[in-house]
């Protein structure tokens, strides 16, 4: 069972919803690794135990080059603390915007990593729901790795099946699944606009008029 006194912590790396990201290192192998910590206060406020727990059990399940990997998990008192996969190159998002846009060919090679990875996820049937730029990290060599499972479902048939409740789900929640797995493949095409254009395709000042393209 890891706690913080096992890892040496580092510099502050990243900021989401409910997590601050930090650099560290395994003090007794020296593994460098980024550790997402969530206070429980924060989740408490916002309700979001569900999402966590999803994201914890989601990601520890997902071996695959394109996709962060999740070592570990602990909590303390006020804490819970995911053991990361560190992507020492950080945001895709904040490349694209230094440079403007990208080559086709690489363009083409995002794609592919993004598109494999996906297809790895969808055949365990994990939907991501969040892919966007931000939640796509590059790792020391510069490889995709698909981030931040919190928005993630499982869709796992054999679930459904063992509890029994299948007959019982409201049909938009069956049509969601069966539309599910487009929903990232979906952002697989925004992003390869973006990718080439240096924008989304359908960006607007207004979120009303997004929506509208
Ligand atoms: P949230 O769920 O709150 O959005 P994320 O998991 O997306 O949190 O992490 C927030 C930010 O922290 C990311 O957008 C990224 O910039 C940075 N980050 C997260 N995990 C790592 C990691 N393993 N390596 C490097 N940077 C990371
Ligand atoms: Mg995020
Ligand atoms: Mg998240």
């Amino acid at each position: 069972q890891w706690s913080l006194s096992d890892f040496e912590i580092g510099k502050f790396i990243g900021e989401g919803k409910f997590g601050k990201v930090y650099l560290a290192r395994e003090k007794q192998s020296g593994y460098v690794v980024a550790l997402k910590v969530i206070f429980k206060k924060k989740l408490e406020k916002y309700r979001f135990h569900s999402h966590l727990r999803r994201e914890i059990e989601i990601q520890r399940g997902l071996d695959h080059p394109n996709v962060l990997r999740l070592f570990a998990w602990f909590h303390d008192a006020d804490r819970v603390v995911l053991v990361l996969e560190y992507a020492a190159r950080g945001e895709l998002y904040k490349l694209l915007r230094s440079i403007g846009r990208f080559s086709e060919r690489t363009a083409a090679t995002y794609a592919a990593s993004l598109a494999g990875a996906l297809a790895y996820c969808h055949k365990k049937q994990v939907i991501h729901r969040d892919i966007k730029p931000e939640n796509l990290l590059l790792d020391i060599e510069g490889r995709l790795k698909i981030a931040d499972f919190g928005w993630a479902v499982q869709s796992n048939a054999k679930r459904h099946t063992l509890c029994g409740t299948i007959d019982y789900l409201a049909p938009e929640m069956v049509e969601k699944k069966a539309h599910g797995y487009a929903v990232d493949n979906w952002t697989l095409g925004i992003l390869c606009y973006e990718f080439l254009y240096g924008s989304p395709p359908f960006e607007a000042a207004e979120q009303n008029d997004t929506l509208m393209r």
